[in-house]
């Protein structure tokens, strides 16, 4: 009885896995087409220093709308792109856009123009050519490197530290800016940013969530601003939704905002409406 229950068993499990397997395989075979098909588009949301209200940046986000299937969440579909080596070529594609973007709005503005920050996954910094395919993108677009900025998240740089310090430093040497995206989530935080060179830190939006209810965290993102100031490392809070988070952020000396309530994602050329407004 026993033996066939426990066969039974393995049997659902092999088959919800077959299942998952399935769908990953699908989507992989997808995402191909996707990329071949021009389906991916790269949208801008934008990023406002808190002292002056000013624009002064974008971060460049991918979207994937599919024929059937809608629009695809990138926290689903990067997480098989990492797995499958998609992301290698994905990676190159956004880089390429968003310096080609970033490098109109330095042809066509007067003053400073705002700077592009590219999301860069821990498989793409593995691989180690990511100055090289930096150089290339910012060689073709003609973008400024400290126009450019790159956000990896602590646990990518985790991995390898050694590597990683190593490859961020010849980064930094050109003059691009990295950052440490969803910063206070690994919490190894601290100590890191004395090994790993950065230029800034973007506090994960958990913690600006809950800035005006919970003490606790209202104490964390006042010491991760006064701890990145001491280091001279510019401080970005990421999530903003409501005036009273903004105005709280700004009251504690946090450099920098972006978040639905300052604006949502959107298609570059409904950005640079907002950039000369
Ligand atoms: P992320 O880099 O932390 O990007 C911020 C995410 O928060 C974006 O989600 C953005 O739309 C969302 N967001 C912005 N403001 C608010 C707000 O006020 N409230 C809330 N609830 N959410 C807000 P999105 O575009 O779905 O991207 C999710 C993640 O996927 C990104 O997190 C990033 O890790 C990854 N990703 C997106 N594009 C790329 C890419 O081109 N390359 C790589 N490697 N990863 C990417
Ligand atoms: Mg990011
Ligand atoms: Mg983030
Ligand atoms: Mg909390």
């Amino acid at each position: 009885q026993a033996k066939i229950a426990g066969k039974n068993c393995y049997r659902f499990y092999s088959k919800a896995m077959d299942q998952a397997v399935e769908r990953r395989m699908q989507l992989e075979e997808d995402l191909r087409r996707a990329m071949e098909n021009d389906e991916l588009s790269v949208v801008y949301q934008p990023i406002f220093e808190l002292s002056s209200g000013l624009l002064v940046g974008a971060e460049a986000l991918l979207r994937w709308e599919h024929p059937d299937k809608g629009s695809i969440p990138p926290a689903v579909f990067i997480d098989v792109a990492e797995q499958t080596g998609q992301i290698d070529g994905l990676g190159r594609l956004v880089l390429q856009r968003a310096c080609a973007r970033a490098a109109r709005w330095e042809r066509s503005g007067e003053g400073e123009a705002p700077f592009v920050s590219v999301n860069v996954s821990a498989r793409q910094l593995r691989l180690g050519d990511l100055p090289e395919i930096v150089t290339a993108a910012l060689r073709e677009s003609g973008l400024p490197p400290n126009r450019l900025h790159l956000e990896l998240t602590e646990t990518a740089v985790l991995g390898d530290e050694v590597q990683a310090s190593l490859l961020l430093g010849r980064l930094r040497a050109m003059g691009v800016k990295i950052w440490l995206d969803d910063f206070g989530t690994g919490f190894s935080g601290l100590s890191h940013l004395r090994r790993v060179p950065v230029d800034g830190v973007k506090i994960d939006r958990s913690f600006v969530a809950d800035v005006l209810r919970d003490p606790d965290d209202l104490a964390l993102t006042t010491a991760i601003i006064a701890m990145a100031h001491s280091l001279s490392i510019t401080v970005v809070a990421e999530g903003v939704e409501s005036e009273g988070q903004y105005a709280v952020l700004r009251e504690r000396g946090c450099d920098q905002a972006q978040g639905y309530w300052l604006g949502r994602p959107m298609p570059a050329a409904e950005l640079e409406r907002r950039m000369k407004a």
